[in-house]
């Protein structure tokens, strides 16, 4: 079985932050799958394809001209989409809701499940995203589900845009996560829930130190 940690659940639950601690930890490497779906749906803006035109942003999936880049002073992997580098507006609020429009097309996803299966490389992976356990890493031998109170997550994600010096309304936020919560659980395909023997963790009373004890603690049984 391929060292796989695959790492789902809803937006703000702590996934990005959890999966960069066990890959630091583990030596392994990281697939932080919503990227994929965040530029998918800037390249359909970009191309003026509506968000919901299955065939054309399917098509748009298949031929994705994609690429990662380290940033050496960041440390942080920046996608380039047809040689702009996206990594100012691919964290955007926008950039996320267009993503979870794009995800409930089934063939869009399907089109991108092998660039996802192409992150595995030994030593092993932490895969971060909604259906790594359920669709992308079915034979992971450890699965995570990251939940937290839709309140909860609305008030790190207004922490950590406040800290970056950015004006955020809460109220917005909160709407926003709904929104895209009730997307990602209801679409057709890959819709979000835990996979089968996910170990499931809400995160909204604990500290993400705390929330890596238990993985670790759940993952060496
Ligand atoms: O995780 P992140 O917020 O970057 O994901 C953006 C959107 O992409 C999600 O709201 C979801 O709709 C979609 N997504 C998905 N499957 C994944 C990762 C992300 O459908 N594996």
């Amino acid at each position: 079985t391929p060292n796989i940690i695959t790492v789902d659940g809803p937006s703000g639950a702590g996934k990005g932050t959890l999966s960069l601690l066990l890959a630091d930890k583990l030596g392994w490497h990281i697939l932080d799958s919503g990227v994929l779906y965040r530029v998918l749906g800037v390249a359909a803006l970009k191309h003026h394809i509506a968000l919901d035109d299955e065939l054309k942003v399917a098509q748009l999936a298949r031929h994705l001209d994609i690429d990662f880049k380290l940033n050496p002073s960041s440390q942080e992997v920046e996608p380039v989409l047809e040689g702009d580098n996206l990594a100012g507006l691919i964290r955007t609020d926008d950039a996320g809701q267009a993503a979870s429009k794009v995800a409930v097309i089934p063939a869009a996803r399907e089109a991108l499940l092998e660039r996802q299966r192409e992150f595995y490389r030994l030593p092993g992976l932490v895969a971060d995203g909604r259906d790594m356990g359920t669709v992308v890493f079915p034979d992971a031998p450890v699965k995570i589900f990251l939940t937290a109170s839709a309140e909860r997550r609305a008030e790190r994600r207004y922490k950590q845009l406040k800290n970056k010096g950015v004006d955020a309304n809460m109220r917005a936020l909160l709407d926003s996560i709904k929104a895209r919560d009730e997307r990602d659980r209801t679409r057709p395909v890959a819709p979000l829930v835990p996979a089968n023997g996910a170990f499931i963790i809400d995160s909204s009373e604990l500290t993400i130190t705390e929330v890596l004890t238990q993985v670790l603690e759940f993952s060496a049984k």
